[in-house]
């Protein structure tokens, strides 16, 4: 029997936010910026919890990180405190309503989310086989993966500066780009593009100089959130050779305002994707002792709403879906290969996927990789798109199906694509 909330809204089936998922996020109400844990369609305040006394069955640093205007401070602790703090939640949240916890909840619809956390460092990786392989083959159809592809997680360093959270409006870039037929030229970007991703937030760091080994890895993960990394590929074309993404990409990326914990994520773990039998065997830095759960069953899609689609009142249609276990490499495999030289991470860092796609047809995660198709994608109301059109509104979605097991979701990573200045 599944674990119920006095909060009347989690125990609705189609909500993301049940009392098994509790994610972290930070939120804004009033003039207070505050830590939070969603919970149906309200936000369980931790800072009120922390000067009500709520929060009793967990140690002082936990509470001090409880009253902190981003999360960076809980995210240092670990895994031991951060379950502390779970077990204590759904303590509060399960059984008998409680007066005190009910003037601790926020509703939801009347607060401004903010970012999770500071973000120090932010890199990318392009753990998707299936998006590698879609995308190098528009460049190099007899030889798409290049010879690194399955020996390491191939990443590049973004741009921290520029991450947003949802709902921050998009402006598109300008920039030099080189038509086909003449000299390179300065213009807007008429190839705007989003990437499906999910990304990490990094726990607790390491000392410069320390490598995180293969299964010490996850510890140093805090949770997970979407993330749409906006892309210009008539820009991305132009200038990624030889030092790769630049421009086309450090103008924005956004992140959904709510962190979904490992351990909530625990019930929902598979095992990685095998490895193809001619696939080169793992060096040992990157293979972890136990593969049945290092892969996490995760739906994923993105919607599209044209402004005419909103305008005739027409719901954000799906364009995408494609599921984080179809990964070629993990999580924890990022964190070891990212430290292996001694490189330290730290507590809001930020480790993306890279674009997440699956090996059919509609698992694409991004619309460059739609070029493969005979027919072009087509909106309801008979628009067609190639790339983003101003005012297209995309919205990412993730969410957990598993028999017998609750729903839960991520909440939403959206943006509209405004005009360029
Ligand atoms: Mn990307």
């Amino acid at each position: 029997m599944a674990l119920k909330c006095w909060v009347a809204s989690a125990n609705d089936p189609s909500t993301d936010f049940p009392i098994q998922n509790l994610p972290y996020g930070v939120f804004r109400y009033g003039n207070q910026t505050h830590i939070g844990i969603a919970i149906g369609d309200k936000i369980l305040d931790l800072h009120a919890c922390g000067v009500g006394g709520l929060l009793v069955g967990v140690s002082a640093e936990a509470r001090n990180a409880c009253l902190s205007e981003t999360l960076n401070e809980l995210m240092e602790l670990g895994p031991e405190v951060w379950s502390a703090l779970r077990r204590e939640v759904t303590n509060l949240l399960s059984g008998e309503a409680h007066s005190e916890v009910e003037k601790s909840l926020v509703p939801m619809c009347e607060v401004e989310m903010q970012l999770p956390a500071r973000t120090g460092d932010y890199t990318d990786f392009y753990a998707s086989i299936d998006h590698a392989r879609r995308v190098g083959k528009l460049f190099r159809p007899d030889n798409p993966l290049l010879p690194n592809y399955k020996y390491l997680p191939v990443g590049y360093h973004g741009r921290a500066s520029s991450i947003v959270v949802s709902g921050f409006p998009i402006r598109r870039p300008q920039g030099q780009t080189k038509p086909a037929d003449s000299e390179p030229l300065f213009a807007p970007s008429k190839s705007v593009d989003y990437e499906l991703e999910i990304g990490a937030f990094v726990g607790p760091g390491n000392r410069l100089g320390n490598p995180i080994s293969i299964n010490e890895a996850e510890k140093h993960i805090f949770g997970l959130c979407l993330v749409n990394d906006w892309s210009a590929r008539d820009l991305q074309a132009w200038e990624y050779q030889p030092l790769g993404p630049f421009l086309a990409k450090s103008f924005a990326t956004s992140v959904s305002p709510w962190v979904v914990s490992m351990e909530a994520l625990a019930p929902y773990r598979v095992p990685v994707r095998s490895r193809g039998k001619d696939d080169p065997a793992l060096l040992d830095y990157l293979q972890p002792l136990d593969t049945q759960k290092c892969a996490i069953d995760l739906t994923l899609e993105v919607y599209l709403a044209s402004l005419k689609m909103r305008q005739a009142g027409i719901p954000p249609e799906r364009i995408s879906r494609s599921n984080l276990r179809d990964l070629y490499w993990t999580f924890a495999q990022f964190v070891t290969h990212h430290t292996s030289n001694g490189c330290n991470l730290r507590s809001g860092d930020l480790l993306a996927t890279g674009t997440v796609s699956g090996p059919l047809e509609g698992s694409e995660g991004c619309l460059l990789e739609m070029r493969h198709r005979a027919v072009r994608l087509r909106l309801p109301t008979g628009e067609e798109r190639v790339f983003l059109e101003d005012e297209d509104r995309v919205i990412f979605r993730a969410f957990t199906e598993r028999h017998n097991l609750p729903r839960i979701g991520f909440g939403l990573c959206e943006g509209i694509v405004k005009k360029h200045r």
